[in-house]
């Protein structure tokens, strides 16, 4: 069998915010698999924050992407022909080539399929967001019950679950800041945090001072910028900090001043410790036997955005930057 795939390439490197003009669309004609490979139609892709890292051409921890070449990223397919005995057309497998229709692929691991629960969660609830949230809050932040957390970008993908899992986990208190009063009064209606503002509203330190009133314990930092600021006043002594990302910087075109409140480091004994999830693939398994169950008996809400249409996933990309979801942020093929 051969298919007509069509692919969402990147175009030109952004400078500032991407455009229209950073992304463009091909198709290519991919053959029958051969030995070792499976050719899949995608039906969810992920888009993620650290693909607009990508889009710079400077060294980090995944290299750039290339231009002129498809985008990459997390998705889920279906097998439709097989080159690998025992995987048979219909098998669901996560993969990295997302921003296509169709791909052939050699690298992939295949996804037992959870009654009722939707395969995208593999791309969220029970996948790469779920991990960061899970390793970041208990192995980099060392969060323990009975503690106070506060989480930037708490109604993301990896911001949402980690207020969840604190309070499965016994926290005191969780706060959470959002970008509107839909998903402030979504983290604290629907996802169980005891607190929660809107950035957007007023200062940050001032409003976390207020929902805070006894300080925090472990800031889950998605955001930067005031919201470490912030976090650094409100945070006890001996008080963790695990630094997930800074979004508000990544659109930047100069880099943006630091904290101006460091030496709050010293004077509380603060640690601070960056994380990326690449690294601890070896907590998956756990992630999983803990996450697992709570998403399937409804103790953990897995909230998604999702968009249709791959000639959509620009559009889905740029308003994740932005902001415009609630959970993870996907597009349906
Ligand atoms: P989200 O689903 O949280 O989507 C991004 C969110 O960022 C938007 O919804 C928006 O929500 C918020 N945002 C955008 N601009 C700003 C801003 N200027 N100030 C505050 N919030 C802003 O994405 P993910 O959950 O996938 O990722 C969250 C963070 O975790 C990112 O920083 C990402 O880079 C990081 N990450 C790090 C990993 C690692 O290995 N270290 C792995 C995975 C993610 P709002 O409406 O609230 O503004």
């Amino acid at each position: 069998m051969s298919v007509t795939a069509k692919e969402i390439r990147l175009a030109s490197r952004p400078s500032g915010w991407p455009t229209d003009e950073t992304f463009s669309f091909a198709e290519v004609e991919l053959q029958s698999p051969g030995p070792g490979e499976v050719l899949v139609r995608n039906i969810f892709m992920s888009v993620d924050p650290y693909m607009r890292g990508r889009m710079n051409d400077v060294k980090s921890y995944v290299p750039p992407y290339e231009l002129g070449k498809a985008l990459e990223g997390g998705a889920v397919g279906e097998v439709i022909e097989s080159g690998v005995d025992g995987v048979e057309p219909g098998t669901l497998v996560l993969h990295n080539a997302g921003w296509r229709s169709h791909a052939l692929l050699s690298q992939y691991t295949r996804l037992t399929p959870i009654e009722g629960v939707s395969s995208s969660h593999f791309l969220g609830a029970l996948g790469m967001p779920a991990l960061t949230a899970y390793v970041g809050l208990l192995d980099i932040a060392l969060f323990k019950p009975g503690e106070t957390v506060f989480v930037s970008g708490a109604a993301g993908a990896v911001g949402s679950l980690v207020g969840q899992i604190a309070k499965l986990k016994g926290a005191a208190r969780v706060i959470g800041s959002a970008g509107s009063e839909e998903k402030v009064t979504h983290l604290t209606n629907k996802l169980g945090y005891d607190a929660a503002f809107n950035y957007r509203d007023g200062k940050v330190n001032e409003q976390l001072a207020a929902a805070a009133p006894d300080g925090i314990d472990v800031y889950f930092d998605n955001v930067g910028g005031d919201h470490l600021e912030a976090a650094l006043w409100s945070l006890n002594r001996n008080g963790r900090v695990a630094v997930c990302g800074t979004i508000s910087s990544y659109n930047d075109e100069k880099p943006s001043p630091g904290p101006r409140n460091l030496h709050q480091i010293v004077s509380k004994r603060l640690t601070i410790r960056g994380f990326i999830i690449l690294d601890h693939n070896d907590r998956f398994r756990a992630m999983i036997s803990e996450v697992g169950p709570w998403l399937a008996n409804g103790q953990l809400v897995a909230e998604e955005t999702i968009v249709d249409g791959l000639d959509n996933a620009p559009t889905a990309f740029l308003d994740m930057l932005r902001g415009k979801n609630k959970g993870k942020m996907l597009v349906r093929l």
